[in-house]
């Protein structure tokens, strides 16, 4: 095991332009590569391509080469040509270590992906924990301290990658005066933007006024931070699928030349009336009606962790109950946005979206 201290300047932010003639953006005060992206209607990973950035900081007056309408197939560009491969960077997996704790990471991750640090050590129960690579990221409580929760001689971390995020993930562990950083890569969910073509009876829902009510009760939910409280794997909502209608990260849009935005869960097509079940031990945080979701459920698993069940034609439970885990919280109907009988299932770490599938029949995620 070696010890690493390194330095500030790990990442270091390539800001090459692309080709001359293509529509550019120049970067203003308060932008983001995701909003950039976002009010763009392209993604980061695209930017980051196009841009060969080599990472998501950008400087007011910066010009971003945007995706050209006449280009045709663009020749593929070169990897980013970013730090990683002469940083002092740990490399982007396991080993990474300091005294007293040893941290082990997964080798590579994709954009939504939740995943878990692993420390171990004599001093493991008393390292901190933190993300920087999320400063300057569409992430909420970027880069918050993060105390390990402890688990039979081992100490967890969850982390999430955010959708829209194609750069590295990078964590840092502190002891006492001691400090190591690590890396992991991330891929991107290369899905083509799905284009809804929503009736504006159902995109009505979007100008609710309830909205701002919906979104203060969801986003208080996500600040959440209660102990963990699951000691099982996680199963699925519904005892038996018919597949996906809708898969996790798909980039959509609601109205034909509206903007694209992400898919924050994943939707499985069920008859109405299907018993909808809690993935896991929990506390129902939010039972109600609203525009956008509709019936919905929320369970605070503790950790940071929280599920969501959207779009129910009824519910069984009520705010504050105790539920465990296949305990039936309500049946799938199509009351929200929701163009029909569908659950559409989330999983949150610290407000964010993570991949469903990667909690499924696990503990935590790899
Ligand atoms: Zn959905």
């Amino acid at each position: 095991m070696t010890r690493r201290v390194l330095g500030r300047a790990f990442l270091v932010s390539l800001l090459l332009l692309g080709a001359a003639g293509a529509a550019s953006y120049t970067v203003k005060a308060g932008d983001t590569l995701y909003s950039v992206a976002r009010t763009n209607g392209t993604t980061v990973a695209e930017l980051t391509r196009l841009n060969r950035l080599g990472s998501t900081a950008l400087e007011v007056g910066q010009v971003l080469t945007l995706p050209g309408t006449s280009s045709g197939s663009a020749p593929a560009a070169p990897a980013p040509a970013s730090a990683p491969a002469t940083s002092p960077i740990l490399p982007a997996t396991t080993g990474a270590s300091l005294p007293g704790v040893a941290v082990r990471a997964p080798f590579s991750l994709r954009m939504g992906d939740g995943f878990t640090l692993r420390l171990s050590g004599v001093r493991a129960g008393q390292a901190s924990v933190r993300f920087p690579s999320e400063v300057g990221e569409d992430v909420r409580r970027p880069n918050e301290v993060l105390k390990p929760i402890g688990a039979a001689g081992e100490y967890l971390v969850p982390g999430r990658v955010v959708l829209g995020k194609t750069t590295p993930v990078v964590y840092e562990v502190s002891v006492g005066g001691d400090l190591v950083r690590g890396q992991i890569p991330v891929t991107g969910l290369d899905q083509p933007i799905q284009h809804l073509n929503l009736p504006v009876s159902v995109t009505n829902k979007l100008q609710d006024p309830a909205r701002a009510a919906e979104e203060a009760a969801v986003e208080k939910a996500y600040a959440r931070r209660t102990p963990q409280v699951w000691s099982r794997p996680f199963s699925p909502a519904l005892a038996s699928t018919r597949g996906t209608s809708s898969g996790f990260g798909q980039p959509r849009t609601y109205l034909a030349g509206g903007p694209v935005a992400y898919h924050y869960g994943t939707d499985y097509p069920a008859p109405t009336g299907t018993p909808v079940l809690a993935v896991n031990d929990g506390t129902v945080i939010i039972a109600g009606k609203y525009p956008v979701r509709g019936n919905l459920v929320v369970i605070d698993h503790g950790a940071g962790v929280v599920s969501m069940y959207f779009h129910q034609s009824r519910l069984l439970v009520k705010a504050g109950q105790k539920v465990v885990r296949g305990q039936k919280l309500g049946e799938v109907g199509t009351t929200g946005l929701s163009a029909g009988p569908h659950l559409h299932l989330e999983v949150r770490v610290r407000g964010e979206a993570t991949n469903p599938a990667g909690w499924m029949n696990r503990l935590w995620p790899r």
